[in-house]
C-alpha cells in the first residue's frame, strides 16, 4: 500500500480537514472566487486566477498526490480530459501502445488521435511480454494500460510491463478508475502517471463528472503543470469538494462493494444460464456471459434492484451492456476477436445487501429461464 504517514482509511477520511487556517474549518470551504485580490505588484498571496491555482481544488490535488505516492496531481473536467491533458506530452507522428481491451471513451479519443493528429496506436493482449516488446518502434514514447482491465476484468503486471517501458524509455501511464488508490498505487509498480476517472468509485455517488491525472517526476510534472494551465481542463472548486466529499468513505464502501462482489461472483458462477465470470480478486466489479445473447434484453428488463445504466463505481449497483453501451465505440469484429462479444454483461455491485442482489438476479434468472 503507500508510503503515506497514515493508515490509507486514516488519510481518505481527513482529507480536508486542517486545511483552513483563518477560521479553522473541518470541512474544507469551497472558494468559488475566480480571482484574488493583490495589495501591491509582486505582493499576492499565492492565488491570482482560478485557472491557475485555486485553494479548494489544491486540496483536492495534495490528498490525490499523496493517496498515489505521486509528485503532484492535476484535477480534470473529466476522466477523458484527464487522458486528454495525459496525451498533450505527446506530439504528431509518436507512437503509443495500449492495451486491447480498453474503455471504449478512450479507444474512441485515440482513434481521434490517429484521424487528427497522426498518432499512431497499437493495441496490446496485456498478458504476453514478448508480444509487448515486439511493438516497440522507433517512435515509440509511451505505454498506457488499465489494471484490471475493463470489461474484461483482466489483471496486467505492472512491473514486469514498467521494467519493459524503462528500459526502452518509454512513459508508463495507467488508468486506475476501476481499482482506486485504496486497492493499488500504480507508481509503487513504476508507473510515471495514473489516471483516474473520479466520476467512477473516487467520488462514488454517481453524481459528478471529474477526472485527476498523478505524475511521478519533476520533469513531467512541470510540464502537466504547464500544460493544464495553459488547456485550462481544470474540475470547478464545488465539483473537486464533492469528490473529496465521497473520498472520505472510499474505504468503507470498497470493502462492502468487494465483499458484495464475491457474494454475486459466487451466486453467478453456480448459475446454470451463465457461462463465465470474470473477476480480478479484488473490487466490486465484475462481468458475465449470458448462455444465449437473446436473453440480455429480457433479463435487463426483469432487473428491479440493478439498474441499467452506463458507469460504474457508485453506491447503487448498476448492469451495463458493453457491447451497446460503454463500449459501442469499438466496431463489432475487433471486440469480439478479444472476447468482448453479445453475450457479456458487466456489474459494477453496490453497496446494498448481498443478499438483496442475488435475490433480484434470481428472478430475473427465474423468468428469462
Ligand atoms: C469512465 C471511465 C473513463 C472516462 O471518464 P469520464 O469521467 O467519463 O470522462 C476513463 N477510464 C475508465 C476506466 C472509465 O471507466
Amino acid at each position: 500500500m503507500s508510503h503515506q504517514q497514515h493508515h490509507s482509511e486514516t488519510a481518505f477520511t481527513q482529507i480536508g480537514n486542517r486545511k483552513e487556517e483563518s477560521l479553522k474549518s473541518v470541512s474544507t470551504p469551497i472558494y468559488l472566487s475566480t480571482s484574488y485580490r493583490h495589495s501591491e505588484v509582486g505582493h499576492g498571496n499565492g492565488y491570482d486566477y482560478t485557472r491557475t491555482g485555486n485553494p479548494t481544488r489544491d486540496v483536492f490535488e495534495e490528498a490525490m498526490a499523496n493517496l498515489e505516492n505521486g509528485d503532484k496531481a492535476f484535477a480534470t473536467s473529466s476522466g477523458m480530459s484527464a487522458i486528454q491533458l495525459a496525451f498533450s506530452l505527446f506530439a504528431s507522428g509518436d507512437h503509443i501502445i495500449t492495451c486491447r481491451d480498453v474503455y471504449g471513451g478512450s479507444y474512441r479519443y485515440f482513434d481521434l488521435l490517429e484521424q487528427k493528429q497522426n498518432f499512431e496506436f497499437t493495441y496490446w493482449s496485456g498478458s504476453d511480454e514478448h508480444e509487448l516488446e515486439r511493438q516497440i518502434r522507433s517512435n515509440t514514447k509511451a505505454i498506457f494500460i488499465e489494471t484490471p482491465t475493463n470489461p474484461l476484468m483482466t489483471n496486467i503486471d505492472m512491473t514486469s510491463v514498467s521494467g519493459i517501458a524503462k528500459a526502452n524509455n518509454l512513459l508508463f501511464i495507467v488508468d486506475n478508475t476501476v481499482y482506486t488508490p485504496y486497492i493499488q498505487n500504480p507508481i509503487d509498480d513504476g508507473a510515471d502517471m495514473v489516471i483516474h476517472s473520479a466520476t467512477k468509485y473516487l467520488a462514488g455517488h454517481n453524481d459528478v463528472l471529474a477526472g485527476v491525472v498523478v505524475s511521478k517526476g519533476e520533469g513531467i510534472s512541470e510540464e502537466l503543470t504547464y500544460i493544464h494551465n495553459s488547456i485550462g481542463a481544470t474540475l470547478s472548486p464545488f465539483d473537486c469538494w464533492l469528490v473529496m466529499r465521497g473520498m472520505k468513505t472510499l474505504p468503507i464502501r470498497m470493502r462492502q462493494h468487494e465483499g458484495n462482489a464475491k457474494r454475486v461472483m459466487t451466486y453467478l458462477k453456480n448459475q446454470p444460464l451463465v457461462k463465465n465470470v470474470l473477476y480480478p480478486g479484488k473490487g466490486g466489479m465484475l462481468s458475465f456471459f449470458l448462455d444465449d445473447e437473446n436473453r440480455v434484453v429480457p433479463f435487463l428488463q426483469t432487473l428491479k434492484l440493478f439498474t441499467f445504466a452506463e458507469s460504474l463505481g457508485g453506491v447503487e449497483s448498476l448492469i451495463t451492456y458493453p457491447a451497446t453501451q460503454t463500449h459501442a465505440e469499438i466496431p463489432e469484429d475487433v471486440r469480439s476477436s478479444y472476447g468482448l462479444t453479445n453475450e457479456l454483461l458487466r456489474l459494477s455491485v453496490g453497496i446494498e445487501h448481498a443478499d438483496d442482489l442475488i435475490q433480484d438476479l434470481e428472478q430475473a434468472f427465474a423468468a428469462i429461464e
